[in-house]
């Protein structure tokens, strides 16, 4: 049983099911819906994306950038470049891809419709669940019951899943708020519709943006530092499970003050803006953050990461596909010892989990550096260049387990 049909929740249905087993997906929403922007998905990721043969559904909606280039956001100056394109796929075995949220989700929500052991169940919001010696009962919310071997939380970071298994544990306010929204490339000027992932460092905040659809759009992303509602769209105490607060380029231009004239050019092409405040929780601990008996944690319910490293869809498919190594490791006709395939799930994961958070959480504070710092990284990212940026330890992955 999986609770949550995002990007993790499908990824695992594809790989359980990949692996002959019966899973089950329990999802909240009433329908699957076009939720999120741009995201990014580092060899590592488009490796797993091949392995579940799904190659040509992935070029069919995602964009293969060029190279991806670091940019001063007051100066302008060009910091660092890591050459992306077919010497990426030379470097690390796999091309480095970037697509909307949307188009991951409905590449997975297909491939796993095409599998018949996998049933997905929407308008399902789970309560939360009792484990027994052989077993696992699920509740929903609207008092139906569903009886599974093994359970997966995949519902996110807000999840009910890791509540019941670890404890109420608050999530964490970053502090900062990102501005997100999508520009057609026919409506930039020519210097900007390059095919390039660009990041612009700047004091107390910094901006991505990179071509999505093959092309045809550019999501742009903007990360400041402030308060929903305090000089910020949405309101004081507004909901921060929404990924939709209403936007106002008026209040982003004010924070941006006087950065260098393309990024404002990217900004003030994008015709609608929305915000949402970023929260994560500190990096993970141990294997028993991951499972404990029947009961598995998977994607940002187990390790919700600051998207400063661009990983975090990449983890949550990372952890599904060891899912699927595992149980295809099984010896044929033999009954799954659960509590001991999920044990070795979350030792082969949890430190490269955690990893990952800490170093997106440390390129936060990287990335938004003010005086000093700010010359310092400038000075090591133009010395350094493709080895700084470059990270084979994150992009051979994922680990075998
Ligand atoms: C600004 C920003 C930029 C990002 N950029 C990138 C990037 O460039 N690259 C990258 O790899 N990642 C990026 N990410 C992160 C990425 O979007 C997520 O980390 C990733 O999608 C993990 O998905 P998930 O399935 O674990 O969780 P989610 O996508 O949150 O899915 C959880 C699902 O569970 C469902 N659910 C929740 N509770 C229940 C319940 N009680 N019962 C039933 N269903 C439930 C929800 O409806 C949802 O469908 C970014 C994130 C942010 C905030």
């Amino acid at each position: 049983m999986v609770v949550g049909g995002g990007i993790g929740g499908l990824a695992c249905a594809v790989a359980l099911g990949r692996a002959g087993l019966d899973i089950q997906v329990l999802e909240q929403a009433s329908a699957f819906g076009e939720v999120g922007a741009g995201l990014q998905l580092g060899p590592n990721a488009v490796r797993v994306l091949a392995h579940w043969g799904l190659t040509d559904a992935l070029s069919a909606c995602a964009a293969f950038p060029e190279a991806l280039q670091v940019r001063d956001a007051l100066g302008g100056a060009r910091l660092g470049r890591l050459t992306l394109g077919p010497q990426v796929r030379a470097r690390h075995g796999q091309p480095y891809a970037t697509l909307h949220r949307a188009d991951l989700h409905a590449l997975l929500l297909q491939a796993a419709r095409q599998l018949p052991q996998v049933q997905l169940t929407l308008s399902a919001r789970v309560a939360g669940y009792t484990e027994s010696a052989t077993g696992v009962r699920v509740t929903g919310e609207n008092e139906t019951e569903y009886a599974a071997r093994a359970l997966i939380g995949a519902d996110g970071l807000w999840s009910r899943v890791r509540s019941q298994l670890l404890g109420a544990q608050p999530v964490r306010a970053s502090g900062h708020l990102a501005y997100r929204g999508m520009v057609r490339s026919a409506d930039l000027p020519a210097a900007l519709r390059a095919p390039l992932v660009t990041a612009w460092l700047g004091p107390r905040l910094h901006a991505v943006h990179y071509p999505v659809r093959q092309g045809e759009w550019f999501n742009v992303v903007v990360v400041v530092q402030g308060v929903l509602g305090q000089g910020h769209g949405g309101a004081v105490g507004a909901d921060p499970q929404s990924w939709t607060h209403q936007a106002h380029v008026a209040d982003l231009r004010r924070t941006l003050g006087p950065t260098h004239a393309d990024l404002l050019q990217m900004v003030d092409a994008v015709p609608h803006w929305t915000l949402w405040p970023l929260n994560d929780r500190p990096p993970m601990g141990g294997p028993q953050e991951h499972a404990r008996g029947r009961v598995a944690l998977l994607g940002d319910a187990a390790h919700p990461l600051r998207p400063y490293l661009a990983q975090g869809a990449a983890m949550a498919l990372e952890d599904a596909w060891t899912l699927g190594r595992l149980a295809e490791q099984q010896p044929a006709g033999t009954e799954i010892d659960w509590p001991e395939l999920l044990q070795r799930f979350a030792h082969t994961r949890w430190a490269r989990n955690a990893r990952v958070q800490s170093r997106s959480q440390r390129n936060g504070s990287i990335f938004h550096a003010s005086g000093l710092v700010r010359w310092g990284r400038n000075a090591a990212i133009s010395l350094l260049g493709e080895s700084l940026l470059d990270l084979p330890w994150l992009y051979g992955g994922p680990p075998q387990p």
